[in-house]
């Protein structure tokens, strides 16, 4: 299969070509021709499948064939993402594929001064990439019109549900026409991301893609046991002994985060935190930091890292794992993107057992288990069976690993993209979302209903 066969056109398959790309990925196979057909789409696949293409080219090329008069261009496509960096990063995308074909792309997050965001609304785009949250705000503050709006992308479905925003989303259905072309990407379907698509979507059509991050094929993945007040003299004995050129390395915390960055600077290796913490900006910079290679270490939160794409990068550390055991799966698929061989390590305490378990019971694998050689032998106490089926890097079974909602997951609370409540009672709109519903809507998040904040704190 090539991309000449899936009838992009001449712009954008110069566009493939100077990205390097030669064959589509099986999402991008699947998807491109669904999306041209006009039907919704729920998708399972994750970051790192190629998926941002998969919708970005298919949706651009739409858009170029029928360019509306008039002075100032109205959004006709609106991608939700669950995190800044993937708006940036989806935006970018769609620039770089919409430019060829004169169409404008505009991200809108939280965290930053919203007025830039409302002049650029103000002087018109076609592709508006979003974190629900502050999407939200433009709305009801009537600075975006979503009157026009063609194409709906709910992108990482599932965290964006995870981080609460499922009330976001079903607000933001409600300012948008009710026909429209809907595509939702999820790397797992669980019985919430069901649910929003029941909402959302019309008649779609399923697509399911390798879960490559579960197979593990070019990820390398490795326990070391540890004693957690060596965690951080072993972190620093790999990066060194190892000449690690780059790696990045997953907190739990913002606090965690920071800690960690400041002992890797003063046992002399440059790196730098990412978290919600840290203001766009720094983290913008932070990141092309570490893009260029002026950075050997980026310390993250999950929430902070989630969609990161940098290419090739070839070591990934858990210094701690995290709460949830998808989360584990989306760390690890950091490192061995497209097919390069990746090493992620995890450095695991006694008291991190049940997550450990938890991980290898998703994973339907055990983890091997080292030892580094320069440190005590920790022999956990008691290891809590989490059923291994076979060793990690052993071809997979059939058996598909269960996606199991999130029980107390721990996202970063503060700033913009805040979670909400989980239930919501849709206001009866027929020409906003979908469907006119009036029913209750009890979408479970997993996780227990935040606080509400101040609106204007959002995203
Ligand atoms: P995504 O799943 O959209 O986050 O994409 C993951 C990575 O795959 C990005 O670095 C893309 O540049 C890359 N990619 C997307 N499509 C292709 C393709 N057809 N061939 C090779 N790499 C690709």
């Amino acid at each position: 299969m090539s991309f000449d066969s899936l009838g992009l056109c001449a712009e954008l398959l110069s566009a493939v070509s100077s990205k390097g790309y030669t064959t589509p990925t099986p999402i991008q196979t699947q998807a491109i021709p669904v999306i041209f057909e006009g039907s919704d789409l729920l998708a399972g696949a994750q970051t790192g499948t190629g998926k941002t293409a998969a919708f970005a080219l298919p949706i651009v090329q739409r858009l170029s064939e029928n360019i509306p008069e008039g002075k100032r261009r109205r959004p006709r496509v609106l991608v939700l993402v669950p995190t800044r960096e993937l708006a940036a990063q989806v935006s970018d995308e769609m620039q770089s594929y919409g430019r060829r074909l004169s169409l404008r792309s505009t991200q809108i997050y939280g965290g930053v001064n919203i007025q830039p965001q409302i002049d650029r609304l103000h002087r018109g785009v076609d592709i508006v990439v979003a974190t629900p949250g502050r999407l939200l705000d433009h709305a009801e503050r009537a600075t975006i019109n979503l009157s026009k709006i063609e194409f709906l992308v709910l992108d990482e479905a599932d965290r964006m549900l995870d981080l609460g925003f499922i009330d976001d989303i079903l607000k933001v259905a409600e300012y948008l026409p009710a026909k429209r072309q809907t595509l939702l990407f999820s790397a797992t379907y669980a019985q919430n991301i069901k649910k929003l698509a029941d909402e959302l979507l019309d008649k779609p059509r399923h697509i399911e893609v390798a879960r490559r991050n579960l197979a593990a094929d070019a990820v390398t993945q490795v326990i070391y046991p540890s004693d957690r007040k060596l965690k951080r003299e072993m972190l620093s004995h790999l990066i060194i002994e190892g000449k690690w050129e780059q790696v990045l390395v997953f907190c739990r915390t913002r606090y965690g985060a920071d800690k960690v960055t400041a002992e890797l600077l003063y046992d002399g290796i440059k790196a730098a935190a990412i978290h919600s913490n840290k203001s766009q900006s720094i983290r913008t910079r932070t990141l092309g930091e570490f893009k260029r290679g002026e950075l050997r270490v980026l310390v993250a939160t999950d929430v902070a890292a989630r969609g990161l794409d940098i290419e090739q990068l070839p070591h990934v550390v858990n210094y701690e794992l995290p709460q949830v055991a998808e989360d584990y799966v989306h760390r690890i698929g950091r490192t061995g993107r497209a097919g390069e061989a990746g090493i992620a390590i995890s450095l695991v305490a006694q008291d991190e057992q049940p997550r450990l378990a938890a991980i290898e019971k998703l994973l339907t694998y055990a983890i091997p288990r080292k030892r580094l050689a320069e440190f005590p032998l920790i022999v956990f106490k008691k290891v809590v069976s989490a059923r291994p089926l076979r060793t990690a890097n052993e071809p997979a079974q059939a058996k598909k690993a269960v996606a199991r909602p999130a029980k107390a997951h721990t996202v970063e609370k503060k700033s913009s993209d805040k979670p909400k409540k989980v239930q919501k009672s849709t206001k009866s709109r027929t020409v906003a979302g979908r469907k006119a519903v009036t029913k209750k809507v009890k979408v479970d998040t997993g996780r227990p209903a935040p606080k509400t904040g101040r609106r204007g704190s959002r995203s």
